[in-house]
Order: structure tokens, then C-alpha cells, then sequence
């Protein structure tokens, strides 16, 4: 995984404007069951992918924190929400909450996050390839497969299955 992590940023690089040009043409014109085949996708590739051997997300990017996140880990280490705010947070240039910095502080040995059960709805779906919609979050995506290997993977799936590129 190391190697595949160390290349990603590069293979991303050379894809970008190829991928760029895709999701321009899924905007226009998405298939009827896009929904369907992404679910389809995210799942063979998360069937091959253990994350726990990754971890690049909880490394480089990390989450925004909605309020409802905020309130329910506050309560989880049985901190006041502006205490826990103080501690791990602070406001990024589009004014949402997100780690004070990365690596995140919740990111345990053998890359076990502390926080699992509570963490933050932004980690639950990372790296988002099974919403609904796909087409409408392109931007984002063209950022994460240059830290996804699974993004990365996904998209390329999706070039071969859906073509126009
Ligand atoms: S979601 Fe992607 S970046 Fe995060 S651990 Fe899994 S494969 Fe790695
Ligand atoms: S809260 Fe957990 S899943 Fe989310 S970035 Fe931190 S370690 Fe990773």
C-alpha cells in the first residue's frame, strides 16, 4: 500500500484532465441508473480494498465536523462541545469546522480510528463514490482520487463502464 500511496498524487496528476473532461459529459448528460452502477462499483472495489492497511484520508485530509458531529464526540469524551471545539478544531476558509491538523488526533495505532463509533459523518462516507448523484460532486471527487486509491480506482471503473472519454 505504501508504493500505491507514494504513486497516487503522480498517476493522479497525468488523469486529471482526461477525468475532468468525464465528469464533464456525466454532468450533461448522467445515465438513468448511474446511482445503480456506483453502487456497484464502490462496492467491488471496498471488497478489495482494506482501508485499515490505508488510512491516507485520517492522514492528509481529515473531515468537517457538522455540529451534530461536534455535539455527539463532545459527548463521547464527556466534553462541553466548545471545550472539544478549543481542543481539536478550528474554522477553515469556507467557514466549516475541521482538524486543528493532520494526521488526525483520533487516528490510533495500526490505523484503528479512537473514535469509530462516533466519528464524524464526512469519515462514514468518504470517500462518497456510493451517494446518490455522483455526477454532482465532481470537484470534490477530482481532488480525493489524488488521495484515494479506492476514488482512484472507482473512477477509472467508472471511464471503462460508462465510456465518453
Ligand atoms: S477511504 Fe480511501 S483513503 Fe481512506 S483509508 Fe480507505 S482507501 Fe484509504
Ligand atoms: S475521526 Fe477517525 S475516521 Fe475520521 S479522520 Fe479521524 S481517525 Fe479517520
Amino acid at each position: 500500500m505504501e508504493e500505491v500511496l507514494q504513486k497516487l498524487p503522480e498517476k493522479a496528476k497525468e488523469k486529471h484532465a482526461e477525468n475532468k473532461k468525464f465528469f464533464a459529459k456525466l454532468k450533461k448528460k448522467p445515465p438513468k441508473n448511474l446511482d445503480y452502477i456506483m453502487q456497484e462499483l464502490h462496492k467491488a472495489e471496498f471488497e478489495r480494498t482494506d482501508c485499515l492497511t490505508c488510512a491516507n484520508c485520517c492522514k492528509t485530509t481529515g473531515p468537517l465536523f457538522t455540529n451534530a458531529d461536534i455535539t455527539r464526540i463532545a459527548k463521547h469524551f464527556r466534553l462541553k462541545p466548545q471545550k472539544f471545539i478549543d481542543t481539536y478544531l478550528k474554522i477553515d476558509e469556507e467557514n466549516d469546522y475541521v482538524l486543528q491538523q493532520v494526521p488526525c488526533a483520533f487516528l490510533g495505532a495500526n490505523n484503528y480510528c479512537s473514535i469509530y463509533e462516533v466519528r464524524p459523518k464526512a469519515c462514514r462516507e468518504f470517500p462518497h463514490t456510493d451517494r446518490k448523484k455522483f455526477q454532482q460532486i465532481s470537484s470534490l471527487t477530482l481532488k480525493n482520487v489524488a488521495i484515494c486509491p479506492a476514488a482512484f480506482n472507482i473512477v477509472e471503473a467508472m471511464k471503462k463502464r460508462i465510456g465518453g472519454v
